[in-house]
């Protein structure tokens, strides 16, 4: 008998565990709360209860080739950096395609999960679910628990005195939908992460005048790198993050804040942290340079104080407004986890950030619960593939004491790198943290092997940008279309910009110029990369 798996959530982490199962001959039943798919993706004016809520206009900030499903690409005419419809079309072509839907049950909520009895002895869960009103129980060999972490809004009044006696409205970004009820109103943005910069500059498109408080300023990225590319595709390669490990972590800092300064100057802007760059999750943010030098946003520091109708800032200046936005974050939790694990102002002790080290046997597993340094989808779907893996016996866990050793060392690492607050309790660099966990399932890319058989695929995938179809070329669930989709990954971001491609002609040869001038350069950087790298 196949063992059966609970998944709890039937966002872009439910989709591809339900895939990740059915491909270990594991029995998937996932119970999603409403009566879609996507998640945080589906846009609705007035989202259900418990479910993730955006912006009519949220455009992803990860680009498509380094978002989508390893063995899935995104169609190659759709836009590198994706509107949420757009992101929930892929969702549904990638349901539609492994046959997901049927495994999901619709408007059933998981209200309880606790360890049967015997536990010890068969990892056995009690999962009770409610649908209509009914609950019902049901016992499963493993859970995944999909539930996602931007769902719980973070509202911290309690930091803003004065507050409760301002007359203007106020909300958190959770709640924002579009700019309407802020037309000619002076509003202030608190919080200077995607969602604060992003809805500071829609806001300011009709505000009367848009303040951007932020309590440590930020380094601002942009969607558009070098040449046009997408930024993470740009940074997000195997040799970058080679020459990273060999370079002092201040002079990388220092090479990346020179160039982001010589588009606008942090502190000519008023943006400028203490901080350095790679110590802060960072705000992706091509337009807000240019509503702040058109005055359209003012940036201010932290708010001291509100009264009845207007803020007075750290610095001493007073502002009138008229509404405020708190985009300071969310809070996770998982309340149907009876006692199983305890969540502390958004830290939570797992190992790898998917398993509790205490559990008598490994049958739990969170997925997505990580803020990567590039995009979530990739890494819920690899973490999927070592947890069934685990669950079928496939693979072991190392003893509860190395696992706790584990987390204390990942938490000290993270608190000496990052600045303090709740938004930075699981970070994870993308390329470290995705091949720490293809080392698990055996699906590493093994570079020096490439060299030898297949030189012009080792070449992308060590210079290319880091691409999930990295992880399907051996081992486990490997794909047969992994090798052509890398050879073909820089045309998918070109196509959709090619609307007049015709007209264009020396458009098309770009890419291979470049990448001829520097081959020979790359592949003595290669060698030495594969002979030093462990
Ligand atoms: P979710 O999408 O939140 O899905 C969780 C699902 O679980 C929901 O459908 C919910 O209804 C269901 N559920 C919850 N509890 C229960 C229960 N008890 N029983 C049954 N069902 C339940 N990530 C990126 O990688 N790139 C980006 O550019 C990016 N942009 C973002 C922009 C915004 C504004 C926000 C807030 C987040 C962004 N993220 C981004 C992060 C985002 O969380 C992930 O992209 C993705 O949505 C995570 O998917 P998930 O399935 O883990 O969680
Ligand atoms: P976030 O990244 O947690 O940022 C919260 C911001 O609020 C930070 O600037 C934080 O400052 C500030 N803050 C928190 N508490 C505060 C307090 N008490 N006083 C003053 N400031 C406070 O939250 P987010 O911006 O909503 O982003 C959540 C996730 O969604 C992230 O993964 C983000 O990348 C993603 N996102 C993506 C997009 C996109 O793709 N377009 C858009 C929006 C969000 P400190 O740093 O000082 O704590």
């Amino acid at each position: 008998m196949a063992k059966r798996v609970a998944i709890i959530g039937g966002g872009s982490s439910g989709l591809c565990a339900i895939k990740a199962c059915l491909q270990e001959g594991l029995e998937p039943v996932c119970f999603e709360r409403t009566g879609d798919i996507g998640g945080l993706w589906r846009f609705e004016e007035h989202p259900e209860e418990g479910r993730a809520s955006i912006y009519r206009s949220v455009i992803i900030n990860t680009s498509k080739e380094m978002m989508c499903f390893s063995d899935f690409p995104i169609p190659d005419d759709f836009p590198n950096y994706m509107h949420n419809s757009k992101i929930m079309e892929y969702f549904r072509m990638y349901a539609r395609h492994f046959d997901l839907l049927r495994h999901i049950r619709f408007r059933t909520s998981v209200c309880r999960v606790s360890k049967r009895p015997d536990f010890t002895t068969t990892g056995q869960w009690d999962v009770v679910t409610e649908r209509d009103g009914k609950q019902e129980a049901a016992v499963f060999d493993a859970v995944l628990v999909c539930t996602g972490h931007h769902t719980e809004a973070h509202l911290p009044l309690n930091t803003f005195p004065g507050i409760e006696k301002f007359k203007g409205f106020y909300l958190h970004s959770r709640d924002y939908k579009d700019a309407w009820a802020f037309t000619d109103k002076r509003v202030i943005v608190i919080g200077i992460g995607n969602s604060g910069s992003d809805l500071a500059v829609e806001i300011s498109h009709t505000a009367k005048q848009v303040f951007l408080s932020t309590r440590r300023g930020a380094w601002i990225l942009n969607r558009v790198g070098d040449q046009g590319y997408p930024i993470d595709v740009i940074f997000t390669t195997r040799m970058k993050a080679f020459l990273k490990k060999l370079l002092s972590p201040s002079i990388v800092c220092h090479l990346a804040e020179n160039q982001l300064n010589a588009r606008f100057d942090h502190s000519h802007y008023g943006l400028k942290p203490k901080h350095r760059i790679f110590n802060q999750h960072p705000t992706i943010n091509d337009d807000l340079p240019n509503r702040i030098i058109s005055g359209r946003v003012q940036v201010k520091p932290n708010v001291q104080e509100f009264t009845e109708t207007s803020a007075i800032f750290e610095d001493g200046t007073r502002e009138d407004i008229d509404a405020v936005v708190f985009a300071t974050g969310y809070s996770f939790s998982f309340p149907f986890l009876e006692g199983c694990v305890k969540v502390v102002e958004n830290q939570i002790p797992l190992y790898k950030f998917m398993f509790p080290p205490d559990l008598e046997k490994p049958t739990l597993a969170f997925i997505g619960l990580i803020q990567p340094l590039g995009a979530i989808m990739p890494i819920s779907e690899l973490q999927c593939r070592w947890a069934t893996r685990v669950f079928k016996g496939l693979q072991d866990l190392p003893p509860s004491a190395d696992m706790l050793a584990d987390i204390t060392q990942t938490k000290e690492k993270m608190a000496k790198r990052y600045v303090k607050s709740q938004r930075h309790t699981i970070q994870v660099d993308y390329i470290p943290y995705m091949d720490e966990l293809a080392c698990q399932v055996g699906v590493k890319p093994n570079l020096l092997a490439l060299f030898l058989t297949d030189p012009k695929l080792a070449l992308e995938v060590a210079f290319g940008p880091c691409t999930p179809y990295q992880y399907r070329l051996r081992g486990p669930g490997e794909w047969e279309g992994a090798r052509a989709a890398i050879l073909t990954q820089r045309q998918r971001m070109l196509r959709p910009l090619r609307a007049r491609a015709r007209a264009c002609p020396a458009c098309s040869s770009t890419v291979p110029h470049v990448f001829m001038v520097f081959s020979i350069g790359l592949i003595v950087a290669t060698l030495i990369y594969v002979l030093l790298s462990p």
